[in-house]
């Protein structure tokens, strides 16, 4: 089944080809008819499915009839409003709508908190189509009076599970008091609560169910190991198995800030290319810690669960645990980087005595076992330390991290990893596999992350006509 086949217009068609896209992921096959067709749509989907393009595409085509080149912004009303949970999200979710769009002559952009709000007043005075936000700061502008949401004729709901982990439900339902009445809703969520599926119910009529993976079904092409170690020991093996297995780009997992921080730094220490990111971080320290991790400066990103949920990062050969999760649930989410787009993937627990209860409630969510790997011989391996000991450690004169940072060499280009043969450089393949592996595609173009991070930082400006 072919792009063509679908009934998207020619503009479409070569903004997909220009992006690399050969044919389209199951979701987007599921997707677009119905949502051309006008129907309000339910979609059980994560991200790394392709399902940005699966409701962008035909939101473009249905607001194409009206688009024109007038400078005039009453010419330019918000006709499609999309709401994702976290401002990275927004940003990418944007990006593509840009990408997509750029054969129409429709306007986007996007608004987010922790930046300045001024230059996206500027943007929305001049007028978008398709607006792009997360809850809290499309509120602000509601409450300054610099949006006026009284057009939208299309309302997208993404990650609408997140939305509600992140206490969003109250501003959802200010946020939809004030459109209108008469719209084309569509919610995306990788899970389906009890609270969703009462959200649908207020905000969908008659909606098309589609859904395009197991809900929370841990990739299959994913090896699960684990060591057993001691808490202070998990440093010196982290930094062993990164070092040893050439690993080139590792999500590492920590439950909380603070440990994200004491890693990095430690890890920066060991010479370990390494960032963090959390929400302590600035959204600009934030953004550059993502770039650095997807461009291949940084090896490893530091990442707490918050943090990490809803990036768009490429598939990801390694994801280790540093800390389990308190939730199984989050362990399945944290495993979902690795082993997409038929690559296999490695997801490496280190487990201490205190964390087994953890362990069996993963193990049970799993119905498996994690493989269980002997300890490796560690050189240096008299320097047990955890973090929270190293960075106490009396008379320790650690660097900052970012002067570090440029002296560590970067393994360029990486080494083949040897588990699997996975190349992370390959550009993606659609494979014949079925199943919930099959959904999962990935082609970021290096362009798209620049222009992402640039509309982080304040970039923020309309899209040209
Ligand atoms: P999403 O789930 O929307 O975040 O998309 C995941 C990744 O897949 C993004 O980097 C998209 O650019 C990419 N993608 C979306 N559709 C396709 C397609 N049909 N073929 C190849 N890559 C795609």
């Amino acid at each position: 089944m072919s792009f063509e086949s679908l009934g998207l217009m020619p503009e479409l068609l070569r903004a997909v080809a220009d992006q690399g896209y050969t044919e389209p992921t199951p979701i987007q096959l599921q997707a677009i008819p119905p949502v051309l067709a006008r129907h309000d749509m339910m979609g059980c989907a994560q991200t790394g499915t392709g399902k940005t393009a699966g409701f962008a595409l035909p939101i473009l085509q249905l607001l194409a009839p009206q688009q024109n080149a007038s400078p005039s912004p009453a010419r330019h009303p918000i006709r499609a409003l999309i709401l994702t949970p976290t401002r990275e999200l927004a940003a990418q979710v944007e990006e593509n709508v840009r990408a997509y769009s750029k054969y129409l002559t429709l306007r986007s952009t996007v608004v987010f908190g922790g930046v300045d709000i001024n230059p996206q007043i500027t943007a929305l005075r001049s007028g978008v189509e398709v607006l792009v936000a997360t809850p809290g700061r499309l509120l602000d502008h509601v409450q300054q009076n610099t949006v006026n949401l009284g057009r939208v004729e299309i309302l997208v709901l993404d990650e609408a599970d997140r939305m509600l982990d992140m206490g969003f439900m109250p501003d959802i339902k200010r946020i939809l008091a004030l459109l209108p009445a008469e719209r084309q809703s569509l919610l995306f969520s990788a899970t389906f609560s009890e609270e969703i599926k009462r959200l649908a119910g207020q905000m969908l009529r008659s909606p098309v169910s589609i859904e395009v993976a197991r809900r929370n079904a841990p990739a299959d092409l994913v090896t699960h190991r684990m060591y057993e170690i001691e808490a202070d020991r998990k440093g010196l093996l982290l930094a062993h198995l990164i070092k040893s297995r050439n690993m080139h780009q590792v999500l590492v997992f920590v439950r909380t800030k603070r440990d994200a921080n004491r890693l990095m730094r430690e890890l920066l220490r060991d010479g370990v290319a390494a960032t963090a990111i959390h929400s302590d971080r600035t959204q600009a320290e934030r953004m550059q810690a993502l770039e650095e991790f997807k461009n291949g400066t940084m090896n490893v990103m530091v990442a707490t669960d918050i943090a990490a949920r809803g990036l768009d990062i490429e598939q990801l050969p390694f994801v280790i645990n540093y800390e389990l999760p308190y939730a199984a649930e989050d362990y399945i989410h944290r495993i979902g980087r690795t082993g997409r787009a038929g690559s296999p993937g490695e997801a490496i627990s280190l487990v201490c005595a205190e964390e087994r209860r953890m362990l069996d409630d993963i193990e049970r969510a799993l119905k498996r076992k994690l493989e269980r790997l002997p300890m490796p011989e560690i050189a240096g391996g008299g320097r047990p330390r955890s973090p929270r000991q190293s960075e106490e450690r009396p008379g320790s004169s650690p660097r900052p991290a970012r002067a570090s940072v440029h002296t560590l060499p970067t393994p360029k280009p990486p080494a083949p990893i040897p588990s699997g043969g996975f190349d992370f450089n390959k550009p993606y393949e659609p494979t014949t596999t079925t199943g919930a592996n099959a959904d999962a595609v990935r082609v970021v173009p290096r362009s798209s992350i620049r222009r992402q991070t640039s509309a982080l930082l304040g970039g923020l400006a309309a899209k040209k006509t």
